[in-house]
């Protein structure tokens, strides 16, 4: 992934969510105080007065595609791995992350408090 930061569209290559979104890195500018654990795309939370932000996905650690963090689409485990990825290799993860992964209950999108 070459560091392709500033706005555009994020597609998630699994549920086919579309957002737009306002940066991609570690460091979101709008909450100096938050550095993310891997690098993901994260829109200005249009619904909150004080631009929170919402962290819409990244890319896979294996295949490199982008997945959402939610509904299903991925886990994060150390690095981000889309949910394929976790099955192929399952018995390299702990039973909480396959079982997370098989009731594909995760929240929609993270909040950051
Ligand atoms: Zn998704
Ligand atoms: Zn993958």
């Amino acid at each position: 992934m070459s560091g392709a930061k500033g706005k555009g569209t994020f597609r998630c290559s699994r549920c086919h969510l579309s957002c737009r979104f306002d940066y991609f890195g570690q460091r979101p500018p709008f909450q100096t105080a938050l550095i993310l654990l891997e690098d993901a795309y994260v829109m200005k939370d249009p619904f909150s007065p004080d631009e929170r932000q919402l962290v819409l996905g990244s890319h896979c650690s294996v295949c490199q595609q982008p997945v959402c963090v939610g509904t299903g689409c991925s886990v994060f485990y150390t690095k981000r791995f889309c949910l394929p990825c976790v099955l192929a290799k399952a018995d390299e993860f702990p039973e909480e992350i396959r079982k997370e992964v098989e009731s594909k209950n995760t929240e929609d999108i993270q909040r950051f408090e």
